[in-house]
């Protein structure tokens, strides 16, 4: 029902969580958040030390609720929160069911078998029962009766296809690998779809797609934004490209890449949002 992301400088919890209940009025059952924490020893501004700790890899984070924004909000305040105080990068949901019961695990995020990419989604997959019969035979599990989970296990399973080298950095001018496997999950959807994806391969990453589902993209300083509704993005910025249908879009702090479903390069269009709430 409800998408907020967001990659960049500041804190994406707290983001996050204020997006989502901006886009309570919209109505929802439960709601969910997925962070990444970069490797330490990478992280700006990082005291030394912090640094001088062992290294350790990045992370996927994520919680979710049943009922109100405010229960999940709560949840991610307490001491011994499955969330980071820390995170600069991730996506929020609040779900209105359509296939499978309101529940923890049908909530969003969902995370693929390995716990390496986190999606949230609004709308339906309607061929999710092949699609699942498919990836069973193909030896995935799945913990939640949505349409949602079988499509993160696609989009891992068209990654773990997808070589390594695509893997998005500054001097190369491929495609990203997530941005890739996203691609090659959706040319086998039927259904509806606005969507939002995180890898923890590049923990300050996003790509977004959208069919038949609206989703908007905030550019803000140093920081890239993404929701289904204007109204979560407004206290950031009034800098934004509306995603098309047949769009993705690939999003690092610095970075707005358009594309279609047939890897075609796209100009985004800015707009100026002119009301403000
Ligand atoms: N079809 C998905 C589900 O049932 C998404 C629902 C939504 O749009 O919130 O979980």
């Amino acid at each position: 029902c409800g998408i907020v992301g967001y990659t960049g400088k500041q804190h994406a919890t707290p983001f996050i969580i204020e997006g989502l209940k901006r886009l309570e009025y919209r109505g929802y059952d439960s709601a969910g958040l997925a962070v990444t924490t970069a490797a330490t020893g990478s992280e700006p501004g990082e005291p030394d030390s912090a640094k001088a700790r062992a290294p350790s890899a990045a992370k996927l984070h994520y919680l979710k609720r049943i009922g109100r924004v405010a229960e999940l909000e709560l949840a991610a305040a307490q001491q011994h929160s499955a969330l980071p105080a820390l995170a600069h990068c991730g996506i929020g949901h609040t779900r209105w069911a359509t296939h499978g019961g309101v529940t923890e695990a049908n909530a969003h995020p969902h995370l693929s078998n390995d716990h390496r990419i986190a999606l949230v989604h609004n709308g339906v997959i309607e061929n999710f029962h092949s699609i699942k019969t498919f990836l069973l035979g193909h030896g995935y599990t799945f913990a939640s009766e949505t349409d949602t989970e079988v499509l993160c296990n696609l989009i891992a399973y068209h990654y773990a296809k997808t070589p390594p080298q695509n893997a998005h950095n500054a001097n190369d001018a491929q495609d990203a690998r997530l941005l890739v496997a996203v691609r090659g999950a959706l040319r086998h959807v039927e259904g509806t779809y606005g969507l939002v994806a995180l890898c923890v391969d590049a923990p300050d990453e996003l790509v977004a797609a959208r069919k038949g589902s609206p989703l908007i993209l905030g550019i803000g300083e140093g920081e890239h934004l993404v929701a289904s509704d204007a109204a979560a993005l407004i206290s950031r910025t009034q800098k934004v490209v509306y995603l098309n249908d047949g769009e993705l879009a690939h999003l690092s702090p610095t970075d707005l890449r358009l594309s279609s479903l047939n890897a075609a390069p796209l100009e985004p269009v800015v707009d100026q949002i002119t009301w403000s709430i």
